[in-house]
This record gives C-alpha cells, sequence and structure tokens, in this order.
C-alpha cells in the first residue's frame, strides 16, 4: 500500500467518527514502514476530555501492532480556511513513533491536500533521538 490508500483509508476513517458533540469529523490513516494502512476516527465523550483525536488513536494502534509510522494522512474539514493538520499532542505522539522525518498529509472534503514533514510542523519538540 502507499500514500494513495492511506489517503483512501483517512477519508473512510473520517465517515466513522464519533463526533455528535463537536460535529468536527476527522479521520486518520498511518503508512507503516512495512506498507500496512492503520485507520483512526476520532471519538468524543460526553466527558469531553476524554476525547481522542484520529491521529492518535492511529499512531496508537500502529505501535499496537508493532509497526512504525512512515506517513500520517488526516481527514478533516478546514480550520478557519486553511487545511488542517494535527494538534500539538498528535505531533508529539507521531515524532515520538515516526520521527522527524514522518510524513504528515493533511486533506480536506473536496480532496485539496498538502503535505509536511512532521519535523518542520514541530521543529523543537522533545525527541529521544
Ligand atoms: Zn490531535
Amino acid at each position: 500500500m502507499d500514500l494513495e490508500d492511506a489517503t483512501k483509508a483517512a477519508v473512510e476513517a473520517r465517515g466513522r467518527a464519533y463526533a455528535p458533540y463537536s460535529g468536527f469529523r476527522m479521520g486518520a490513516a498511518v503508512l507503516t514502514s512495512s506498507g500496512a494502512v492503520v485507520p483512526g476516527s476520532l471519538v468524543e465523550n460526553v466527558s469531553l476530555g476524554l476525547a481522542m483525536c484520529a491521529e492518535r488513536v492511529a499512531l496508537f494502534s500502529t505501535a499496537s501492532a508493532g509497526e512504525r509510522p512512515t506517513a500520517l494522512v488526516v481527514a478533516s474539514p478546514r480550520t478557519s480556511g486553511a487545511l488542517t493538520f494535527p494538534c500539538g499532542a498528535c505531533l508529539q505522539v507521531g515524532l515520538e513513533l515516526g520521527g522527524r522525518e514522518l510524513v504528515v498529509v493533511a486533506v480536506d472534503p473536496d480532496g485539496t491536500s498538502d503535505r509536511a514533514l512532521l519535523g518542520d510542523l514541530l521543529p523543537r519538540g522533545p525527541h529521544k533521538g
């Protein structure tokens, strides 16, 4: 599988988002070093602090499967007119598991996308090296 497959998986995962409170439907998918694709969906809770971003669901599932991420795709509505890249917490988890070279892709509902290296999105995040 490749980045295109991961993008399709992220869009499909967006459709499975559990977002009854925010209505901000987000999906994600990780492309792993073995070529697998691991999806994740936003999961909210009536106790709002328990919500988990789609990206971290996908990243944690990747680690649980014994895989390493090489790319992280986020499918989401735009935020203030701009493509929505992962939040700081998700970037930190991505840095831990995938390092500064992890490719991060944001795609909106129209299919417009952009990408960046994690190290450029979180240039000074703590990292074990
Ligand atoms: Zn996040």
